[in-house]
């Protein structure tokens, strides 16, 4: 059985990896390229996502990512991680991986509402709504064909969807004790 990977170079990566952990996962901090020769799959944490990106640039980690994921290695981001993973932003130029056919807004909930949790209802994971924590978060303002929407804010806004081997959701699941989401990435793993 592969090991995951924490992308390890800004943001909440530890509370990632000891979620995973928890469910008995093999856990690697990726800090270089070829630490991601040793991972089946990638989970992109919460941060700040330039901060991320140009790290993730300077240490070749980028196209290496890229490589992987086009060759179908699962990869999942939250908050920083999705705005990293995205094709398009709707509202800044920094660059990005590309990988998922989206168009991702950031700190699309402004000042006033900084942070806050919810209950979403999320299909996929069935049971019990899911506690969502969302700080300084983006949204989906658009996906692409091949997207699934996995769940929706009451208002109708777009907050989990995934493509392929990409999962993306813009608030924290590492910071709540569900493990549902990371439970539903390593299934997508095997
Ligand atoms: N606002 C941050 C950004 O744009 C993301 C915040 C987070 O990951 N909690 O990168």
């Amino acid at each position: 059985m592969g090991a995951v990977g924490v992308l390890a170079v800004q943001g909440d990566f530890i509370e990632h990896v000891h979620a995973l952990e928890r469910l008995g996962e093999r856990v690697l901090e990726i800090r270089l390229p070829e630490d991601l020769d040793r991972v089946e799959a990638l989970v992109i944490p919460g941060g700040e996502s330039t901060t991320i990106g140009k790290l993730s640039e300077r240490f070749g980690l980028s196209d290496a990512i890229r490589e992987r994921s086009a060759d179908g290695m699962p990869v999942w981001g939250t908050c920083a991680g999705l705005i990293f993973m995205a094709k398009n932003l709707g509202n800044s130029g920094q660059a990005t991986l590309g990988l998922m056919d989206v168009t991702i807004k950031r700190n699309a909930f402004g000042s006033q509402l900084d942070s806050f949790e919810t209950d979403l209802e999320v299909e996929a994971l069935g049971g019990d709504p899911f506690p969502a924590v969302f700080i300084r978060a983006p949204i989906f303002e658009s996906t692409g064909d091949g997207v699934d929407v996995l769940a929706k804010l009451n208002d109708g806004k777009i907050v989990a969807a995934e493509q392929g081997n990409l999962l993306g959701t813009a608030f924290h699941p590492e910071l709540t004790q569900d493990l549902r989401f990371h439970e539903y990435f390593a299934k997508k793993m095997r």
